[in-house]
Formats: C-alpha cells, sequence, structure tokens
C-alpha cells in the first residue's frame, strides 16, 4: 500500500481509482486520509468494464434523474456502475513534504521550490552531518532537471532528495544523496517514520568519496550501491514489504548487515550471509557485484 502510494507521487496527476485503494488495509487507507496523504476528488467521469474480459475504459453517463451511472459495453451491452467505483483520491506530496520535516525533526520552513514538485524540507542533524533536505514528486526522466534546479536556488549544499524511486541508472548528484521514501520512509500507526540510519550511511559514503573497498580490495562506488538498492527494492514491491524493518525481517538479517551489503563494507556482513540474502530474493551473485552501467575501465 505505501509502496502504491510512493509509486504514484512519480506521475503529474497522482490519483487513485476506488479499484486501486479498494484492496488496501482499511487502516492504512484511513490513516492516509487522516494524515491529509489522501484526499478525495471529484467523481471519475471513465470507468473501466468490470463486466467482461476486456479491460476497457469508458465513459460514464447518467440516468436523466442522476441517479444511476452506467457504461455500454461491446459484449454485455448496458453496464450499471456501482457508484462507489467513482471514487477517487489524490496523494498530496505537500502534504507529504510536512510530515517529512516533522518525522525528521528539520529545523526551517518547508519551502515549495519554482519547479511546483520540488519542495525543500529543511536542515536536519542524520549521523554528524547537517544535510539539506528535499522532497521531488517526479518520475525518473525529470531527475537531472530537479537536481539542477535545486542547484539554481541552494547551491552546492550537502543534501538528500527524497524521491518516489530509486534511479536505475547512475545520476550524477554531486553532493545530493538520493533517497527512495518506499525504502527509507514507512506509515506505521498512522504517522511517518523515516528511516535515518539507512540516510547516515549514504552520507558517510558521500564523505569518504562514495568509495568502500570490499574483501578483494574492489571498490563499491555509488553506482554500484544504486543498483544494488535498485534490486532490494525491486523485491520489495513484488513482495509488498514496506520499509527496511520488513524487508530485514522477510530475509532474517539485521538492517545494518543489509546496508552494508549495499555499500559492500564487509564490516558489517559475512560472506555467506550475504548469498544466503541474494538466495532468498532470486538475485544472483554476478548480477548483485555488476552496476548497470560498469565504469569503463576497472
Ligand atoms: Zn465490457
Amino acid at each position: 500500500m505505501w509502496s502504491e502510494y510512493v509509486q504514484r507521487l512519480s506521475h503529474v496527476n497522482p490519483e487513485f481509482t476506488y479499484d486501486d485503494v479498494s484492496d488496501w488495509n482499511p487502516g492504512d487507507f484511513a490513516a492516509l486520509i487522516t494524515a491529509g496523504l489522501l484526499y478525495e476528488v471529484e467523481r471519475a467521469t471513465h470507468v473501466v468494464c468490470d463486466a467482461c474480459p476486456e479491460a476497457h475504459r469508458e465513459r460514464v453517463r447518467w440516468s436523466s434523474n442522476g441517479t444511476r451511472a452506467f457504461i455500454s459495453c461491446p459484449s454485455v451491452g448496458t453496464v450499471d456502475v456501482i457508484l462507489e467505483r467513482l471514487r477517487r483520491w489524490r496523494a498530496s506530496p505537500v502534504q507529504l513534504s510536512t510530515w517529512l520535516a516533522e518525522a525528521l525533526a528539520l529545523s526551517g520552513a518547508v519551502q515549495p521550490l519554482p519547479d511546483g514538485r520540488l519542495w525543500f524540507l529543511g536542515r536536519g542533524c542524520v549521523a554528524g552531518h547537517t544535510p539539506y533536505f528535499f522532497l521531488a514528486a517526479i518520475e525518473p526522466g525529470q531527475l537531472p532537471s530537479a537536481v539542477a534546479e535545486i542547484r539554481r536556488a541552494y547551491g552546492r549544499v550537502t543534501g538528500v532528495l527524497l524521491l518516489p524511486f530509486s534511479p536505475a541508472e547512475p545520476v550524477e548528484t554531486d553532493k545530493l544523496q538520493v533517497a527512495d521514501l518506499g525504502l527509507v520512509v514507512s506509515l506505521r500507526a498512522g504517522r511517518i517514520t523515516v528511516d535515518s540510519g539507512f540516510i547516515g550511511d549514504q552520507l558517510a559514503d558521500a564523505k569518504t568519496g562514495g568509495v568502500r573497498h570490499d574483501a578483494q580490495g574492489k571498490k563499491a562506488p555509488r553506482a554500484l550501491a544504486a543498483h544494488r538498492r535498485a534490486i532490494m527494492k525491486a523485491f520489495m514491491t513484488a513482495n509488498s514489504l514496506v520499509g527496511m524493518d520488513a524487508l530485514a525481517r522477510r530475509l532474517g538479517a539485521s538492517k545494518s548487515a543489509l546496508y552494508g551489503m549495499v555499500r559492500g563494507d564487509k564490516t558489517r556482513y559475512r560472506d555467506d550471509t550475504l548469498n544466503a540474502m541474494l538466495n532468498k530474493i532470486g538475485c544472483p551473485r554476478s548480477k548483485w557485484d555488476r552496476a548497470t552501467k560498469p565504469a569503463a575501465r576497472a
């Protein structure tokens, strides 16, 4: 549910239909509404036919007295639409930015950037650093322009950019660390919580030039760490796991070990633990150790 919510934030219009949310846990759904992270908008004008297997989208027509909604289906004919199915909700990245600033105990007021889908959340203390925090409700292709926008407004600050995805390809973000909301943020008991350990690790990596050495003395640069985070994220999405705690429980490993595996920090885990973890998520070791874009020269 949370991962679906986060993914939808990358859309220009982050809306959910009744069909989208109908299988969500009612308590989680109510928590999103109460937190203002989701709000109801006007009824849908189109709906997917549920009377035949074609899943075609049709314009909703109304009876003259406005009490009955229906669509036409080429195979079934006129199909009544349950009014509940026309309800829609929209995610609120504005409200999310406020909750994130509070969960991270950031100082300063949340400020929207001119771009419209970017927010400065404030500055906070994480693992001995005081980075600037930003939220971008964007899709992967918009990341370079979002980074440029932050640079224009705040200069080359050390920062953390929270995103609704894990970049599949390494993106030049300089002193900005990108963090996937689906990995570092969870909604528990109606409250937003942020896994600052994961963020702190990324900042620590940035401080050392983003380079770690594994037992073979090979470098595990940021591109490889990003590649590994994307592998974990894909497993979490496929298994509806929300947050690193849930992933750690599922894999029977500590969060600290998982962060270490991402960074290639072998002081945090044993080799057989890594192999067992990869076995559970169905990822071959060769894939784990290879970045999407390997360096031209090793
Ligand atoms: Zn149909």
